[in-house]
């Protein structure tokens, strides 16, 4: 966030930055998507809907995992949300008393621990190194486990490293006692491999998924919890106190997105391949030494150690010096200090122009 104000000071002062640390698509919404909005406004569909959201897009996000994953739940198991960040709070809220501990990767998406904290549980964290492709060990897991741990949060394709948790990691996650918070936000943004659900290979699990990334729906504010069928009549009894359901109009929005968005998808997503192939080169002619290729989201996070050992002050300074905005590891956890978060969810211009400048700062 320092980084983006500080960005957003020298736009007003008429610099003109590269911004290479935002974490939302560029795109804007798909046309059928957008008609779909338009629609449902004109027909009235601006009342609330059931606290469990619309019937129709339930029954549809059923169909995505039978599809996607093989995977059988029942609608009654969904639960609409206003974005994916309340369908993991609303997780967390049923799972933990405070006090309780859940277990999170270092690095990892930085909201997570904040999450943890506001419901009074305590994030206990994982290393998971760049020389293991981010992936977490088992022994590391257990030296954290006790009476305390409720739940352990995964991601994958994973915010910061852009990496997949592999097949045996997830397997292995599936034989603990407790439940699995799966965030699956990045489910569809994958160029090479393939990302698994959580539910193929447990049904104790919590699946958070939404429409933000995937069909650039970001501002539409809509997502949804998969959640085991003896959670969810508390999971909806907050939702009708707290947030008493999702909007109406978004949640047409997404039917749409579901049945109609297909085409879209598969253009952004080669848009999305062409910029990361592009910027893996760039950063490696760079001198940045990349172990794991990041093969799904849309990041690229690079150790930048040889450059600094404080990656705060080194995303400044190449803002200040080069005016490219890009994304302090140490944002992500301890572990993730000494490296920086590079999107390409940005024009392949703007990533060209970005990695000219970035070369001009290494060369001086
Ligand atoms: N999880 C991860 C890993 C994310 O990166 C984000 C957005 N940056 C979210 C959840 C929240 O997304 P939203 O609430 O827009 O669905």
């Amino acid at each position: 966030m320092d980084v983006l104000e500080r960005a957003a000071e020298l736009e007003r002062q008429g610099k003109h930055i590269i911004h290479l640390e935002v974490g939302e698509p560029d795109f804007n919404v798909p046309e059928v998507i957008a008609s779909a909005s338009h629609r449902a406004l004109s027909e009235g569909r601006t009342h609330y809907t059931h606290s469990l959201g619309d019937p129709e897009l339930r029954t549809q996000i059923v169909k995505k995992y039978e599809q996607e994953y093989g995977v059988k739940v029942s609608s009654d198991q969904i639960i609409i949300t206003s974005g994916s960040s309340p369908a993991l709070l609303l997780s967390l809220g049923v799972l933990c008393d405070p006090g309780d501990d859940v277990l999170l990767s270092d690095p990892g998406y930085a909201c997570y621990p904040n999450f943890i904290r506001f419901i009074g549980a305590n994030p206990v964290s994982i290393p998971v190194n760049e020389e293991d492709g981010f992936q977490f060990r088992p022994e590391e897991i257990c030296k954290k486990i006790t009476k305390k741990t409720k739940t352990i949060i995964i991601n994958s394709p994973m915010n910061p490293t852009g990496n997949l948790l592999s097949e045996e990691v997830m397997k292995q996650l599936a034989q603990y006692d407790f439940p699995v918070i799966s965030d699956e936000i990045y489910h569809g943004l994958v160029y090479e491999g393939r990302a698994h659900s959580m539910l193929e290979f447990s049904k104790k699990t919590f699946i958070i998924n939404g429409f933000s990334k995937l069909y650039a729906m970001t501002g539409l504010r809509l997502g949804y919890v998969i959640a085991p069928p003896e959670y969810v009549r508390a999971i909806q009894k907050i939702q009708q106190n707290l947030f008493i359901c999702a909007s109406s109009v978004a949640q047409r929005a997404a039917i749409a997105a579901l049945h109609a968005a297909e085409t879209d998808i598969i253009r952004m997503k080669e848009i999305y391949n062409a910029r990361r192939i592009y910027l893996i080169k760039r950063l490696k002619q760079l001198g940045f030494k990349i172990e794991t290729l990041p093969t799904g989201a849309f990041y690229v996070f690079v150790n930048a150690q040889h450059i600094s050992p404080n990656s705060y002050d080194l995303a400044f300074d190449i803002l200040e010096q080069a005016q490219v905005g890009v994304a302090p590891g140490i944002d992500f956890g301890k572990n993730g200090e000494g490296y920086l978060r590079f999107s390409y969810a940005n024009s392949i211009e703007n990533i060209e122009e970005g990695m000219q400048r970035l070369e001009k700062y290494l060369r001086y």
